[in-house]
């Protein structure tokens, strides 16, 4: 049986129209689900009971449960159990410009980033669409306010998981629905270069951001398994694709590894493959953790290597950090719950 908060609205209409039944129906129910936050069929007023015992028959209105939440400063992290026993975590960050949710897409990453907790645990399985919608809505409940952007950046490789991301997309996008703007919507992606090609074609709008974290493939493929199935510079032409059929601009993710990544040599190659390109490059100061031995690089280091990449002509930025004291940080997710 298919939960209510995996449907996107079209194909919530065409079940009405299936049924037999109004066309609008899909609008009303949109309205209780995700304008006045209504998720008891019973307690849907305008709705005849015809159809409230078709949608009782034929969908799941449970939800995924909320077990555990950690404070920080400006950041929360939230631990949720699935129907099947299975656990991911989100971690809501609170900006000067709103608020922001790393949602995870998998139970488990099979992408094997060597510095990478989240994905220590091999992927069990994809999220359904509705685990990832539900995170949102729990998480809204419990801050009563509203999300203002959402990264698909926390367990998982979301393009690995291509259909059920992108019918969030549409859900979360969708004005009827909880009506995030495509500009504060974020898929980040490890580089499944298949998929990439695929969402240049796909009639919606996001943000894209590749987590490259190396200048050259050798290096790469060290820390980046993926990177022996797709070549950095494969890679890096397909995101030139990507830039000339879309017109938006990409986010390159670098993460900054201590005598790893980091050096002024390592900034010229970045500066090199990029130059030209619509991008700007993120620089993550890296969160340690007990189980991975790299450390991160010296906030002079990364203020070097920034600077390098300016002087290049390239854009760039250093992420401001959140949650390491709770291990809601970057890469960091499930480092005790697993
Ligand atoms: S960085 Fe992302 S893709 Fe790589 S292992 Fe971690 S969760 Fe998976």
């Amino acid at each position: 049986m298919k939960n209510i908060f995996g449907i996107t609205f079209d194909d919530l209409e065409t079940y009405f129209i299936n049924n037999g039944d109004k066309k609008f129906r899909a609008t009303q129910i949109y309205e209780f689900l995700y304008k006045k936050r209504v998720f008891d069929l019973d307690k849907m007023n305008n709705i005849p009971n015809t159809t409230k015992d078709n949608l009782k028959y034929d969908f799941d209105f449970s939800f995924i449960k909320i077990i555990k939440k950690q404070v920080d400063t400006d950041v929360k992290k939230y631990l949720f159990e699935l129907a099947d026993g299975n656990r991911i975590e989100s971690v809501l960050m609170f900006h000067d410009y709103g608020t922001s949710l790393c949602v995870s897409s998998q139970v488990g990453c099979n992408m094997g980033c060597k510095f990478c907790e989240s994905g220590r645990l091999k992927k069990v399985r994809d999220l359904e669409t509705y685990e990832m919608v539900e995170q949102i809505l729990l998480i809204e409940a419990e801050i009563k306010k509203r999300i203002d952007s959402v990264v698909i950046m926390g367990i998982g490789e979301p393009l690995d998981n291509y259909d059920n991301v992108l019918d969030f997309i549409k859900i979360i996008n969708d004005p009827k629905g909880i009506a995030i703007g495509a500009r504060h919507i974020t898929i980040s992606t490890c580089g499944l270069i298949p998929k990439i090609e695929a969402l240049a074609n796909e009639d919606i709008q996001f943000n894209l951001a590749i987590s490259l974290h190396a200048p050259n493939t050798q290096l790469r493929s060290k820390i980046m398994p993926i990177n022996k199935a797709f070549d950095l510079n494969l890679l890096i032409k397909t995101v030139k694709d990507y830039i000339k059929k879309t017109n938006r601009r990409v986010t390159i993710e670098y993460v900054m590894l201590d005598k790893v990544n980091d050096n002024e040599t390592n900034a010229m190659e970045l500066a090199s493959l990029l130059k030209g390109m619509n991008v700007y490059v993120n620089l993550i100061p890296y969160n340690e953790t007990n189980h991975i031995e790299y450390k991160r690089a010296s906030k002079d280091t990364i203020m070097k290597f920034y600077d390098t990449l300016k002087k290049q002509g390239i854009n760039v930025t250093i992420r401001k950090e959140f949650g390491s004291n709770i291990d809601a940080a970057c890469g960091q997710l499930r480092s005790k719950e697993v």
